[in-house]
């Protein structure tokens, strides 16, 4: 039966890097709700145009915003082969309430938690070299995940940019809100919470995260 993880961490704290890798290299689903708001804001439907608000205002999305996107993804996780990594969500507490009641009634539950801890001026250095493909969304950093070909996407070849909800006071706003609403979760999971210290090099960070699933590299 697949496993179940939940990637906690503000943004910049490099867990979407670390989903990105383990998708990469082993047989894992990651469901990345940031990616999944983002396409819901793209096809401008009515909680799209909602959702824009919220995120152009540096917030973190309601709770019911967010049960509406996963809840139809969570029937069909059965189908799906490997783990399957949440990347940003649960974001509240009303949210993991709400997640472990959706889980319980499929007969599942979480098996880890991994909380990115990173500082604020840690998260401003990292999100400041951070860039996005304009066209498949796959994520660089110019100085920890290089593309091999500057400012152009590996996979599709298109053009890297740098996204909205990157820039500093955003970032900043950002930060403030998860301390003060997502940051708890680390107590509320403190039974199967794994914390990972961001302040490491990539390489021993990544050790950890893989060792985490079963599959430490020690090369
Ligand atoms: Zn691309």
């Amino acid at each position: 039966m697949k496993k179940l993880y939940v990637f906690l961490g503000p943004p910049g704290s490099g867990k979407g890097t670390q989903a990105q890798l383990l998708r990469d290299s082993l047989d894992c689903v990651v469901v990345s709700t940031g990616d999944l708001l983002r396409e819901e804001i793209k096809r401008a439907t009515v909680l799209g145009k909602k959702i824009q608000a919220v995120v152009e205002s540096g917030g973190l999305v309601p709770d019911e915003f967010l049960i509406a996107i996963v809840e139809p993804l969570l029937s069909g996780l059965n189908q799906k082969s490997g783990a399957v990594i949440f990347d940003g969500f649960p974001r509240t507490v009303g949210q993991a309430e709400q997640f472990d009641q959706l889980l319980t009634s499929l007969g599942r539950s979480i098996e880890h938690v991994l909380y990115f801890d990173a500082s604020l001026d840690l998260v401003l250095e990292r999100i400041n070299g951070r860039r996005i493909c304009s066209d498949c969304s796959r994520t660089y950093h110019v100085a920890y995940v290089p593309p091999k070909q500057a400012d152009v996407c590996d996979d599709c070849g298109h053009a890297l940019i740098v996204r909205d909800d990157d820039q500093a006071d955003v970032v900043r706003k950002r930060y403030q809100a998860y301390c003060e609403q997502t940051a708890i979760l680390r107590s509320y999971y403190a039974d199967r919470c794994v914390v990972i210290d961001t302040s490491r090099t990539l390489d021993s960070i990544t050790q950890m995260v893989q060792e985490t699933f079963g599959c430490g590299h020690r090369s």
